[in-house]
């Protein structure tokens, strides 16, 4: 029996941080970057209340999760959209400006969804290469052109771990032609401690030629609720509020946000417990000659390159033991290399337990 035909896509599909090992049921799962501490309590309390209407459609404008955000954030509330995660930002926004023909460009190890997305509205992705896994704000621009509508790029990046300061970040936005939109992915932004770093939305609020990424998926720990938000224009928003799925949030997904806004106490304790355990698990690695990036977001790149192991068979090896780690091969090409998320105290005692017996 025949049937109509679909379009083709030429694109990889994004393949998830593993979260399952055949046979092992205890599995320590480090490769989705995901809060180490879990959720705030005062989550937790919003999704035990009963008196959620389920019944009812969400509210598709997410007015009072908008508010505290705005509040949070010191930002406009009506230059303000929330998403089912911000993959859905990224989604929309280039369903709002890309067609075939256009152009994209991302650095070359960035983060997949740009050009995920990008590719299924039909525009070309141009990579701009990286030096030593760090943007290139040079080799961007060697990549603009006529075609160019979007520049995306996530600060810090991931899987990379390196992030540009606020003057090389300035010095982008104006050395880039003023009809590129540049998106800067904030994902990260919290557990940022480094000297120089701030972040998209402190320093291009009031632009109108950039957007702005943020998530509840990380530090926040609701990763499940999906919900994150875009920060541009009032007329990109308007326009990008025309698009998008009515209820893409989910009630409780609001809500669970909102609470979570609320806990700075539990936002700190993570901040401190991420910059410890970095720090104590690139030290440990480093005995093994596995080196990584300086401590930036809640995830370290491991350089196998002077291990005696491969970072191909040290993976393997970790699985047997139940520990799962985020190939860098898969999706961003990066050979010999493995990402590590910082997980909970327990976790990371029993990953240095595994890498000992492994290397020793
Ligand atoms: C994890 C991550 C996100 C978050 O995606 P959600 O869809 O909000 O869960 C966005 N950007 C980058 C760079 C990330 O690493």
């Amino acid at each position: 029996m025949s049937s109509p035909l679909f379009k083709k896509f030429n694109i990889e599909a994004y393949k998830p941080g593993k979260s399952q090992i055949k046979k092992i049921k205890n599995i320590i799962k480090l490769s989705a970057n995901e809060s180490a501490l879990g959720v705030s309590s005062k989550v937790i309390k919003v999704l035990s209340n009963k008196r959620i209407n389920f019944h009812r459609y969400p509210d598709s404008k997410a007015i009072l999760l908008r508010k505290e955000i705005s509040k949070k954030f010191k930002c406009n509330f009506e230059k303000i959209i929330c998403g089912a995660g911000s993959d859905e930002v990224i989604q929309i926004l280039c369903q709002l400006y890309l067609k075939p023909k256009d152009e994209v460009v991302v650095p070359e190890y960035s983060f997949l969804m740009y050009r995920i997305y990008a590719s299924i509205a039909g525009a070309k992705v141009i990579f701009a290469k990286e030096k030593n896994f760090k943007i290139s704000i040079f080799e961007i621009l060697k990549k603009i052109t006529k075609k160019t509508k979007i520049v995306f790029l996530a600060n810090p990046n991931n899987p990379t771990g390196t992030f540009l300061n606020k003057s090389e970040l300035l010095d982008l936005r104006k050395k880039l032609n003023e009809n590129v939109l540049l998106v800067v992915d904030d994902a990260y932004y919290e557990y940022m401690k480094n000297s120089g770093y701030k972040s998209g939305l402190e320093l291009f609020k009031n632009k109108n030629n950039v957007f702005i990424l943020r998530t509840f998926s990380k530090i926040y720990g609701l990763a499940s609720l999906r919900v994150g938000w875009g920060y541009g224009s009032k007329k990109i928003i308007n326009a990008l509020n025309v698009i998008k799925p009515p209820f893409n949030v989910s009630q409780v997904a609001q809500r669970a946000a909102i609470a979570s806004l609320k806990d700075k106490n539990f936002v700190d304790r993570s901040i401190k417990h991420n910059i410890i355990y970095a720090n104590k698990i690139k030290k440990f690695l480093e005995n093994y000659k596995i080196f990584s990036n300086d401590v930036t977001a809640n995830f370290l790149m491991l350089d196998f390159s002077q291990c005696r192991l491969k970072a191909d068979f040290f993976n393997k090896e970790l699985k047997k033991k139940g520990i799962i780690l985020r190939s860098t091969e898969e999706g961003y090409k990066i050979k010999n290399k493995l990402r590590i998320t910082i997980g909970s105290k327990n976790e990371n005692l029993k990953f240095m337990n595994a890498v000992k017996k492994i290397l020793n």
